[in-house]
């Protein structure tokens, strides 16, 4: 008989959103006259923009076209849309060959699909509080996971240390879901100590649109010394909407080189065996997202939920509220009111005022006591959220 993967057996329920889903049906069901403000969401609301759209209805009448038809892809992306990308990095200071950027589905599919290029001996980094499919992910192919603790005194950024050892670490700035950010100074330690290791760092940047300190670095290559130990995965889902369109890219450089092995090499390698590429109308209605229109619209939508996400701050801090993330994150990561355990005050938010967040032990152990809110929700829904909060919880 056949043996399958039996690392699937060692994977934990996920719980998180399974049971805060259940929990919400079971609220809504007793009370259906109640309207739910829901704050927990991690996708957008809002549609894609004007530019996309036109793009994408171009591309569905070239497929109409015998002229104009594209068949398969090049695998690794569009050469036109590769060079965009590139350049669009070039306005970060960053630059790269069109040959480093490979275009992809999605940072979800990246983020599973880039383990192919590591052996299966080899250890992952996770720091936590952590999107959940670093340590899912890893497990699936039995690997050793070491997990880092950060907390309120580290700002939920934590710094290498000589115990750490692991040979792929993993970095999410903007963090989904603390919404803390690397500034240079921290993120070049570990920079310096993955060159120093011969680790490399898996740098998730789905969320670097969010950004407006300009001093702190969108890409892990603005750091010296980057092009010799990281990957950059990058996703178009929270960028420009494209959660349900799918729409990504990562960087490997051509410097980042193990055991004499070129990674860059390795994923062409990969790619052109493993996939046919992304759609061409996809490809094509992504391509709006870098024109001045594109960037224009995105950044529109991009301002609306940082409008939401100054709404929740402002409610935070008239209650003296401890939080990280929200002005440079579309997440922002607080302290349970009034010492509570994360489900407690889940539940407690659900009962008294139909607020719904996401509890932080989800994220890691050392997510309780946390909570996450998402910025993503409707202004309106937004505003009633953060006038409940302010009124439940006023002394
Ligand atoms: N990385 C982080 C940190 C995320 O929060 C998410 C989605 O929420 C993803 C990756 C997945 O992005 P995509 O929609 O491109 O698969």
């Amino acid at each position: 008989m056949i043996t399958p993967n039996m690392h699937y057996a060692d994977l934990k329920d996920s719980y998180l959103f399974y049971r805060i889903s259940q929990k919400v049906k079971a609220y809504s069901e007793a009370h259906p006259d109640k309207h739910m403000y829901r704050m927990g969401i991690g996708d957008v609301s809002l549609p894609l923009c004007d530019a996309v759209i036109k793009s994408l209805h171009e591309a569905v009448d070239d497929q109409a076209n015998k002229e104009r038809f594209h068949g398969y892809m090049p695998e690794c992306g569009d050469t036109t849309l590769r060079e965009t990308i590139a350049k669009y990095y070039g306005s970060h200071g960053v630059s790269l060959s069109s040959e480093e950027v490979f275009v992809s589905s999605g940072a979800s599919d990246e983020l599973g699909d880039i383990l192919d290029l590591f052996d299966r001996s080899s250890s992952a980094l996770v720091i936590e509080p952590a999107y959940p499919a670093y340590v899912d992910a890893n497990i699936m192919a039995g690997r050793k996971i070491v997990h880092l603790a950060s907390g309120q005194e580290n700002g939920f950024l934590p710094k290498p240390c000589e115990e750490i050892k692991a040979d792929i670490l993993y970095i999410c700035s903007p963090n989904n879901p603390t919404g803390a950010v690397f500034n240079r100074t921290q993120l070049q330690e570990w920079v310096d100590f993955a060159n120093n290791n011969g680790s490399v760092i898996l740098f998730d940047a789905a969320y670097e649109a969010f950004i407006e300190d300009e001093t702190l670095p969108h890409s892990i290559f603005e750091l010296p010394g980057a092009k010799t130990c990281a990957i950059e995965i990058c996703s178009l889902s929270k960028t420009a909407g494209f959660t349900g369109t799918r729409l990504g890219y990562t960087v490997i450089p051509k410097d980042l080189v193990r055991n004499g092995m070129c990674l860059n090499d390795m994923w062409v390698r990969n790619r052109t065996t493993k996939t046919n590429g992304v759609s061409y109308v996809i490809q094509k209605g992504g391509a709006a997202i870098f024109t001045p229109e594109g960037q224009k619209q995105v950044k529109e939508n991009i301002q609306y939920y940082k409008e939401n996400a100054r709404i929740l701050m402002q409610a935070l801090d008239a209650l003296g509220v401890w939080y990280c993330g929200g002005k440079n994150a579309p997440y922002i990561w607080l302290k349970c009111i009034d010492g509570m355990g994360s489900w407690e005050f889940f539940d407690y938010l659900l009962e008294n005022i139909q607020v719904i967040g996401t509890p932080g032990e989800g994220f890691g152990a050392c997510g309780e006591g946390y909570f996450r809110f998402s910025t993503f929700g409707s202004r309106e829904d937004t505003i009633e959220a953060a006038r409940r909060i302010v009124t439940l919880f006023r002394k």
